[in-house]
């Protein structure tokens, strides 16, 4: 089965984030990942509970390279 993907919404525009790549730096490397992000803003949502969670998949892809 695959994973139900949640929409994001800006809380200043009020509209749909849009997943968008970016650099994250993490242990000394800078990792490309897609996070939701606003179109219009430019706003990324970065929450606590979600960071953490990329974070636990940016480990799992060292792991698997
Ligand atoms: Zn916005």
């Amino acid at each position: 089965m695959s994973e139900q993907e949640r929409t994001w919404k800006c809380a200043r525009c009020g509209v749909p984030l849009k997943n968008t790549r970016v650099i994250f730096h993490y242990m000394g490397r800078d990792f490309g990942h897609e996070v939701p992000a606003c179109p219009r803003c430019g706003q990324v949502l970065i929450v606590r509970g979600l960071a953490k969670g990329r974070m636990a998949q940016v480990e799992e892809l060292m792991e698997d390279k």
